[in-house]
């Protein structure tokens, strides 16, 4: 049996979490309301989530004294961010159980890596290149066409660390501006929809899959989601075993999200962009608008729990609340049938995640 396999948390056990923004708060209240405890690892004094624990840790990721202390501290340990550095999951992985798996990281940090592995499982994306230099740049550019999506292979979110290259740009300056030597060209999709499938898989290899989300974004971070998307019933079933797929190959425990275009035409209908290994923005309509939420379904699956069958309880929502669009609270409040989540951060900065709002008809 895999070390995975051997996690079963009792209530009153205490899971870590690594990161302290909104998901690791979202996942510790998920986690109280079946009776476990939480403790929070975060480099952030203002980190949302230490709100809603007893015991938080605040150290950088590079603190190995700190790991080790809170891994003692905690039965298993999961991450609300897939950026963790490597060396902080080696530290606690000795110590603890870490799940989703720690080597899931490798792949899903590096969009080359990631893109390379779903093309090997035969799914579908965009067409892609390898860029290191300028000239490398000019060569995917040949190959691919324009217009094209250059990306930073690692760090990159929200948008930040792309830019969409045009017949007329000049290719030297976008290079030297996006500051890297390793990044992708994909093509430019020229999507109808973007959807996502938020999945949760157990220790045992069992699959529960949320309804397929339509995402609206703007200014590249996402704005409206909806469930479920307005696709075709077999569309929606081949997103969801693409997800399905993904999470059984990569062995997965724990809940993730894959990022998907829907295409317009007779070609291949569905292409995958982006996984996301943790719970995503995409599935905060599951708090109020089905039976289990994605945060619930985490927790269950790293605890070792069975997972839950999610129902829908209509067509729902999720609004979210950026930056000063916080300041709106108060109407929101007063909006019937609206639920309200704040997060509990301090300042309202352009772009920054404060909140959102679920509705269900
Ligand atoms: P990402 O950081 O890869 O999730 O990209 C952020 C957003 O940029 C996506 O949700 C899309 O709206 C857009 N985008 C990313 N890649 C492409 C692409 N290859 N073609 C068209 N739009 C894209």
């Amino acid at each position: 049996m895999t070390r995975s396999g051997q996690v079963k948390l009792k209530p009153g056990d205490t899971v870590g979490i690594l990161g302290g923004g909104q998901l690791g708060r979202m996942l510790a209240m998920a986690a109280a309301r079946l009776g476990l405890r939480c403790q929070v690892f975060s480099p952030d004094p203002d980190s949302p989530a230490f709100d809603v624990v007893l015991n938080a840790t605040c150290a950088e990721y590079a603190d190995v004294e700190a790991l080790e202390l809170f891994a003692n501290d905690v039965d298993v340990i999961t991450y609300e961010f897939e950026n963790v550095p490597a060396a902080a999951a080696m530290v606690l992985d000795a110590r603890r159980p870490v799940l989703p798996n720690r080597k899931i990281l490798e792949t899903t940090q590096d969009r080359l890596a990631e893109k390379d592995f779903v093309k090997r499982l035969g799914i579908g994306t965009a067409d892609y290149a390898d860029v290191c230099s300028a000239s490398s740049l000019q060569t995917a550019i040949s190959r691919i066409g324009l217009p094209a999506v250059i990306k930073t292979r690692r760090f990159g979110y929200d948008g930040k660390g792309q830019a969409i290259i045009r017949a007329a740009d000049d290719i030297d300056r976008i290079w030297t501006e996006l500051g890297t030597r390793s990044a992708i060209l994909e093509a430019y999709v020229p999507f109808e929809r973007e959807v996502s499938v938020i999945a949760a898989r157990s220790a045992d290899g069992h699959i529960e899959c949320f309804d397929v989300t339509e995402n609206e974004h703007r200014d590249h971070i996402l704005k409206i989601s909806r469930a479920p998307a307005a696709i075709p019933a077999e569309l929606a079933e081949q997103a969801r075993s693409i997800a399905a797929g993904i999470a059984d190959a990569l062995d997965y425990v724990g809940v993730l999200a894959v990022e998907m275009f829907v295409l317009a035409g007779d070609g291949p209908k569905i292409l995958v962009n982006e996984i996301a290994p943790r719970v995503h923005n995409s599935g905060h309509w599951t708090l109020d608008g089905a039976s289990i939420s994605q945060f619930e379904q985490h927790i269950r699956a790293i605890a070792g729990w069975p997972l839950g069958k999610p129902v829908r309880h209509g067509h729902v929502t999720m609004t979210n609340l950026i930056g000063d669009e916080i300041n709106d609270y108060v109407q929101w409040l007063t909006v019937p049938g609206a639920t309200v989540h704040l997060y509990g951060k301090g300042s309202p900065r352009p772009g920054r995640k404060m909140g959102h709002v679920t509705q269900v008809d």
